[in-house]
């Protein structure tokens, strides 16, 4: 199973690596025909397929990485089990381990017991035996002796009786003696099958931790595997990550410059110019070379400066858009537009600014107000016109 997965993540990383492996795709800055711009948005949308490609591998990664930490803990439940099996077993073993010594005890107590038993049977086995000897070599003369020596016939019975009761007694003694050796012996032999038996119960139960202990081991050999593909499998999603963002990255420097495009894809269409001041009243300076006003130097002037009451409208020359609209020491409040074709607007000195980089205007609208910000004697429009970065006659566009 295991082995499957592994095969299975090989495969993903490398398809992974089979996609994420995306063309530098040339972002160029400008060139402005249809054509470059359709192959601009192949290229997006390529990038977009990838994305989607590289995406769909992370989920599947994903999905892989939860299956195993399914397993995972699925494997380390049964390990638990087993930890408890394992210590019911070793209760077991140590309960048996004590039957077993309180029975060596039992067995070692017998053992004492018989070896009195036999003691005392020995003993007494002996002392009848020089009681019949001492008879024997009396013979019926100590018999004769002690009848004659009755004192009445009473005694002589009683002595008779003793003689008699002697032997008898003897006799008695010895058996009871051996049957009490005997009943120990049968006691002492039924503890120690009883011992034999705990100790093969012992074994049994001693084998079986051993089978536990191996099947542990081999189960946490297991947690560990699946712990190391878990791991492999979490390296595959932080790079298919890294292949999203790196993809996410492209594709947004690709909009960036299809964007750059289409915006440099305004062209001036040689239309002639809105009068951007039209509540001027005269015009106060004029392109070309003048001695400055403030500067008091002959100076190039590079626009037309149209006085205007202050707050009056300043209005876009033409179709195009805001390139910057800021503040500088010199020009005051101004605006730069770009209609394409390389023909660029610049209004200077304003009082307030209505639009802000990047903002398309039509030509008419409204863009700012006249003012006398920056290097200014009054209200007034400086109104410049630039050409391939060169500064032109504004009267060129202007009626
Ligand atoms: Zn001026």
């Amino acid at each position: 199973m295991r082995k499957t997965w592994k095969l299975i993540g090989l495969v993903l990383v490398c398809s992974m690596l089979a996609v994420s492996v995306p063309e530098k795709m040339p972002v160029s800055a400008t060139g402005s025909t249809s054509a470059t711009i359709q192959q601009k948005k192949d290229e997006i949308n390529k990038a977009k397929e990838e994305r989607k490609k590289l995406q769909q591998g992370l989920s599947d990664v994903k999905k892989m990485v939860s299956k195993l930490e399914k397993s995972k803990t699925s494997l380390k439940n049964y390990v638990k089990e087993l930890d408890s099996q394992l210590s019911s077993v070793q209760t077991k073993i140590q309960e048996l381990k004590d039957l077993i010594s309180e029975k060596e005890e039992e067995i070692e107590q017998t053992k004492k017991e018989l070896e009195e038993a036999i003691a005392i049977e020995e003993k007494q086995y002996e002392e009848m035996k020089i009681r019949i000897k001492f008879m024997y070599e009396k013979g019926n003369h100590f018999y004769l002796d002690m009848m004659l020596g009755a004192s009445s016939f009473g005694d002589m019975l009683n002595k008779a009786q003793y003689v008699e009761s002697i032997s008898a007694y003897d006799r008695q003694k010895l058996e009871e003696f051996q049957l009490n050796r005997e009943l120990i012996e049968v006691c002492k032999q039924e503890l120690e099958e009883e011992e034999a038996m705990l100790q093969e119960a012992k074994t049994a139960v001693e084998q079986e931790q051993a089978n536990l202990e191996v099947l542990i081991d081999t189960k946490e050999k297991e947690i560990t595997a699946f712990e190391s593909d878990i791991k492999t499998q979490e390296q595959a999603i932080k790079e298919y990550e890294e292949y999203i963002r790196e993809q996410d990255e492209t594709i947004a420097a690709l909009e960036k410059a299809l964007k750059e495009m289409q915006n440099s894809n305004i062209k001036y269409d040689g239309g002639m110019f809105a009068w951007p001041a039209p509540s001027y009243t005269r015009i106060t300076s004029e392109y070309g070379w003048r001695i400055h006003p403030t500067l008091k130097v002959n100076k190039f002037h590079n626009g037309v400066d149209m006085g205007a009451p202050g707050g009056s409208p300043i209005l876009a020359a033409y179709d195009g858009e805001v390139v910057q609209a800021g503040y500088s020491s010199t020009m005051g409040n101004y605006i730069y537009l770009n209609h394409g074709s390389g023909l660029v607007t610049i209004y200077m000195h304003a009082s307030k600014l209505y639009v802000t980089k990047g903002q398309v205007v039509s030509k008419g609208d409204k863009i700012a107000a006249v003012g006398t910000t920056g290097r200014s004697t009054g209200n007034h429009l400086h109104f410049g016109v630039r050409l391939n970065g060169e500064y032109v006659s504004p009267w060129n566009y202007l009626k």
